[in-house]
This record gives C-alpha cells, sequence and structure tokens, in this order.
C-alpha cells in the first residue's frame, strides 16, 4: 500500500518537516539513545525554514547531534 509520507526519495530530497513539501537543503542529524545504539546515526532533512524547527526539537529530547549542509 503506497504511503504518502514514505514515498520514493526522489532526486531533489524534500524537507523531513510534518507538512512541508520544499526542497531540503541541511541533514538534521539525530539519535535516540532510547532506541538507538550510540553510533548509530539517524538523518532528517530539512529545508531552510525548517532546520531550527527539527534541531530544536530533538534538541529538547536530548536527541539531538549536529546539522550538516546537504550535499547535492
Ligand atoms: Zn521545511
Amino acid at each position: 500500500m503506497p504511503d504518502a509520507t514514505d514515498s520514493p526519495t526522489p532526486d531533489t530530497p524534500i524537507c523531513s518537516a510534518k507538512g512541508c513539501r520544499a526542497d531540503a537543503t541541511w541533514s538534521v542529524i539525530w539519535n535516540n539513545p532510547k532506541i538507538h545504539t550510540p553510533d548509530r546515526e539517524k538523518v532528517w532533512v530539512a529545508c531552510d525554514e525548517h532546520r531550527d524547527t527539527l534541531s530544536e526539537f530533538l534538541r529538547i529530547r536530548s536527541m539531538f547531534i549536529r546539522v550538516d549542509p546537504l550535499e547535492s
């Protein structure tokens, strides 16, 4: 069953923020220590607008690692 929230990765990554369809230009790296081993790195991609929003979401949950520019 196709899921609109989990479509195949297009050439241009789309921001991971809920409802945002903007091109992503940042990688937000995070790890949830409750479910991931410390060496595991999860990645969200974010547009300029949501880079800080997503980072802050993770930061207050102690899951934030870093933000990297998205290679393209
Ligand atoms: Zn966005």
